[in-house]
C-alpha cells in the first residue's frame, strides 16, 4: 500500500499534540460529519513535550493509506513547522488547517478579530476599564496573534495604550497564567481588567486575583475566549464563543469537498460575545459573582464519565509499579481497558533493530482488545511495517469509527504506539495511555539496557584485567631477565664486572660498619694467549667457561661472589674472610681447575691449563677505597706470575692511600 500515491482509502487523520478542552470540542464535530459519510477517523496525538513530529506520523503520512489530514494548532513552533513541511512533502495526503494558518492549505478559522473587537468594546465602553492586562497564548499561534492585534487596535481607537508591563505570557496554560497574574499583583501593578486569550487562562486569572484578595468583577473585570463548555458549571466568565464544535464540522466538510474535487477555499467561522458575571459591572442590573469560587472548583470541570476512568487509571498506575516486563505492563493495561471505557485497543511495539532501517520499520502487535487478549512476547506475534499501523488481518479495524493513535515512548524515543477507541473521548484516558504506559515501558526498556550494558562492561573489564595481568607478568619476567642479563657475563654466565663492583661496594660498606675482614681473590689464567694460539679462540672460549664454573664452585659461602673481571681474569669477593680462609678457597679453586684437566700443550708451566691467584685482605676503613683492595690483589697476581705461575700469593698489606694535598 506504500506504493499508492492518490488519495488513500484509509482514514482521515487529525493531527493534534494534546487532547484538552480545545481539541476535545473540535474532534466530535469532525467525527459527526465524517461518520455521516462513513469515513473513518484517526486522531494522532503528537507528544506535547517533544518538539517536532513523531516518527510514527512521518511513517504513516509517507507510506500509509491516509485519505486526508486535518491539522490542529501545535503548541511548539517547531512541531508546527515540521508538520507543515511533512505535509508539503506528501501532497497525496490533502490537508486542511483548523484553527491555524499554514498559508498553503485551506483553513477553517474563527473570526478572532470581530469577536475580540466586541469583547474589548464591552470591557472598555460598558465596563469603563482603563488599565488592561493582556494574557497572551502561544507566541507563534495565529489565533493568539490575531486576538492580541484586535485588542491593541480597539484600545488605540479609544486613545488608550496597552502598557507593555501589563502584557504577560500565559502559554494557554492554567499554571503559567496563575503565576503571571500573581506576580503582577505582588509587584504592585494596578489594573482594572484582565483580557485572557482563552477561557482556561481567564479562570486561572480569576483564581489568582481572588487569592490575592481582589474581587472579580468589583476590582477587576476578567474575560476569556472560546466559551469552553467544559467550564460551564462555573458559568461566570464573559467570553467569546468561537463555536469549536462547529469549526470541527466545517473542517470535516472542507476535507470532504477537497476529496470530491472541489477547489480549495478558506472558511471563517463567526464568533459572538457572551456576557457573563465576570464583567458584571459592565452589565446593567446583572448580578455580581456571589462569592469567590472555592479552591476545589476545578473538580467541576471533570465530566462525570471521567471519574471512573480516572480511578481505573490510578489503579493501573499502581500496578505498573511492580511490572518487570513489557508483557506485565500490557497485561495490566488489557485488564483495565473496560474500566477506562476503551472499546477497542491495539498496542504495537517496534521490533528491536528496526531503528537501523528507518524506511521500513517493523512493529509487533502485542495487545488486541477485545478478544485477542495479549500476545505476551509471543514469537508468532504478527510483524508488519508500522506505516500500516496494523497487520494485514486487522487492517479492516482502521476502516470504521474513530481511533486515537498515540506514540509510546519518552523524550522522543519511540517504543511503539497505542491505537484505541473510546465512545466519549476522555482527556485523562488519553494521557494515561500515552504517559503512564510509555513511562512503564521505558523504565523496563532502560532497565534491560542497563543490565546488558553492565554485563557487557563487566565482561569487558574482566578481559581487560586478564590482559593486564598477563602483561604485568610478562613485564615482571622481562625485568627480571633484564636485571639478570645486566649482571651476567655473556660468555661464562657468571656475575659480570658491574655485579662485581656493586657487590664489592656492598661488602665494603658492610665491614666498614662491623670492622670485619674482607678478602679478594684475583684469578688469571696462565699462558692463555698461547692457548688461543694453539687451540683457537672457540676452544679458548670453552676453556674460559670451564674455568669460570670452577671458580664459582669454589666460593660457596653466603655473601661470596665469583665474577668475570675481564678477559681471562676472574675476581672472587669473600666477605668475613681472613687471609687463611682466602688461601683455602684459592687452593680449592686451583684443584677444581686441575680436575677439569684441560690440555694445554703450549703452556710454559705444565701441559694442562692452570691459574695464578693473588690474595688480598683488608678491614675496610674510611681512608681506604675498594679499589685499593683490587690493586693489592692484582699486585699479588703479578707476584704469583713472577714466581712461576700456577700458584696463589697473599699480598703483604693493602696500601693506605693518602688524600691529595
Ligand atoms: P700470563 O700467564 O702471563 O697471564 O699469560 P697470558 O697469555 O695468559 O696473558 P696475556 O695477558 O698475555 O694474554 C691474555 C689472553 O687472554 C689474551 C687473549 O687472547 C685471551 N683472552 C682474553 N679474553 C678472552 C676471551 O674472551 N676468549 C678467549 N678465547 N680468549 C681471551
Ligand atoms: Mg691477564
Ligand atoms: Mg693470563
Amino acid at each position: 500500500m506504500g506504493s499508492q500515491r492518490g488519495p488513500g482509502r484509509g482514514p482521515v487523520v487529525v493531527v493534534a499534540d494534546f487532547l484538552g478542552a480545545y481539541s476535545l470540542r473540535l474532534i466530535p464535530g469532525i467525527r459527526e460529519v465524517l461518520q455521516a459519510r462513513d469515513v473513518p477517523l484517526l486522531v494522532h496525538v503528537n507528544d506535547y513535550f517533544t518538539p517536532g513530529v513523531s516518527r510514527l506520523l512521518r511513517d504513516i503520512v509517507a507510506g500509509g493509506d491516509l485519505r486526508a489530514a486535518i491539522v490542529l494548532p501545535m503548541s511548539k513552533a517547531q512541531s508546527h513547522d515540521d508538520l507543515d513541511e511533512l505535509l508539503t512533502a506528501h501532497p497525496h495526503v490533502p490537508a486542511v488547517a483548523l484553527g491555524t494558518a499554514s498559508g498553503q492549505r485551506p483553513t477553517v478559522r474563527a473570526d478572532n478579530r470581530a469577536g475580540m473587537a466586541a469583547l474589548v468594546r464591552h470591557v472598555l465602553d460598558e465596563g469603563g476599564a482603563q488599565r488592561t492586562v493582556l494574557v497572551r497564548g502561544v507566541r507563534h499561534h495565529v489565533d493568539s496573534l490575531e486576538r492580541e492585534a484586535a485588542v491593541r487596535e480597539a484600545l488605540a481607537e479609544r486613545g488608550l495604550l496597552l502598557e507593555e508591563a501589563l502584557v504577560v505570557e500565559g502559554g494557554f496554560s492554567r499554571d503559567v497564567t496563575y503565576d503571571a497574574i500573581s506576580a503582577l499583583v505582588r509587584a504592585g501593578h494596578r489594573f482594572d481588567a484582565v483580557i485572557a486569550l482563552n477561557d482556561e487562562m481567564a479562570l486561572a486569572a480569576v483564581d489568582a486575583l481572588h487569592d490575592h484578595g481582589l474581587d472579580v468583577p468589583g476590582d477587576v473585570l476578567v474575560t476569556g475566549f472560546d466559551d469552553d463548555e467544559m467550564f460551564h458549571p462555573r458559568c461566570t466568565l464573559t467570553t467569546v464563543s468561537q463555536q469549536l464544535h462547529h469549526q470541527g464540522r466545517r473542517a470535516a466538510e472542507l476535507v470532504l469537498e477537497l476529496l470530491d474535487g472541489a477547489p480549495p477555499r478558506d472558511v471563517l467561522v463567526e464568533t459572538t460575545l457572551v456576557r457573563r458575571s465576570s464583567t458584571a459591572r459592565a452589565l446593567s442590573g446583572a448580578t455580581r459573582v456571589a462569592a469567590p469560587v472555592p479552591a476545589g472548583a476545578r473538580l467541576d470541570m471533570v465530566p462525570a464519565g471521567q471519574a471512573a476512568a480516572t480511578n481505573a487509571a490510578l489503579d493501573m498506575n499502581r500496578a505498573f509499579m511492580s511490572c518487570t516486563s513489557e508483557q506485565d505492563v500490557l497485561r495490566e493495561l488489557g485488564s483495565k481497558l473496560p474500566r477506562l471505557q476503551v472499546s477497542r485497543c491495539f498496542v504495537v511495539l517496534h521490533e528491536p533493530g528496526s531503528e537501523e532501517r528507518p524506511r521500513e520499520r517493523d512493529g509487533r502487535l502485542e495487545l488486541v482488545h477485545p478478544g485477542g487478549g495479549t500476545h505476551p512476547g509471543a514469537e508468532d506475534a504478527p510483524r508488519f511495517p508500522v506505516a500500516d499501523l496494523l497487520p494485514a488481518g486487522l487492517r479492516h479495524e482502521l476502516e470504521h469509527g474513530t481511533l486515537l493513535l498515540q506514540p509510546l515512548g519518552v523524550r522522543g524515543h519511540e517504543l511503539g504506539y497505542v491505537l484505541y477507541e473510546q465512545e466519549s473521548l476522555l482527556q485523562h484516558t488519553a494521557e494515561v495511555l500515552r504517559m503512564d504506559v510509555s513511562l512503564a515501558l521505558d523504565t523496563i526498556a532502560r532497565h534491560r539496557e542497563l543490565e546488558t550494558t553492565v554485563s557487557r562492561r563487566t565482561e569487558q573489564l574482566r578481559r581487560e584485567i586478564d590482559v593486564r595481568e598477563r602483561a604485568e607478568a610478562d613485564l615482571r619476567a622481562a625485568n627480571a631477565e633484564l636485571r639478570r642479563s645486566l649482571h651476567r657475563d655473556g660468555l661464562t654466565g657468571i656475575a659480570n664486572r658491574s655485579a662485581f663492583d656493586e657487590h664489592l661496594a656492598w661488602a665494603w660498606g658492610h665491614h666498614l660498619g662491623d670492622g670485619g675482614e674482607l678478602s679478594l681473590l684475583f684469578v688469571d689464567v696462565d699462558c692463555f694467549k698461547l692457548y688461543n694460539d694453539t687451540y683457537g679462540h672457540l676452544r679458548g672460549d670453552a676453556a674460559l667457561r670451564a674455568v669460570a664454573r670452577a671458580v664459582e664452585a669454589s666460593a660457596l659461602a653466603q655473601g661470596d661472589l665469583a665474577a668475570r673481571f675481564g678477559g681471562e681474569e676472574f675476581a672472587v669477593i669473600l666477605p668475613a674472610t681472613g687471609p687463611a680462609g682466602a688461601l683455602v678457597v684459592a687452593q680449592r679453586m686451583r684443584q677444581e681447575v686441575r680436575r677439569c684437566a684441560i690440555e694445554h700443550r703450549a703452556s710454559l708451566v705444565v701441559p694442562w691449563l692452570t691459574i695464578s691467584i693473588g690474595i688480598a685482605t683488608v678491614r675496610p676503613r674510611a681512608e681506604l677505597q675498594p679499589r685499593d683492595l683490587v690493586e693489592a690483589a692484582d699486585g699479588a697476581v703479578y707476584a704469583a706470575k713472577a714466581a712461576g705461575r700456577n700458584r696463589a700469593v697473599v699480598a703483604s698489606a693493602v696500601p693506605v692511600r693518602l688524600p691529595p694535598r
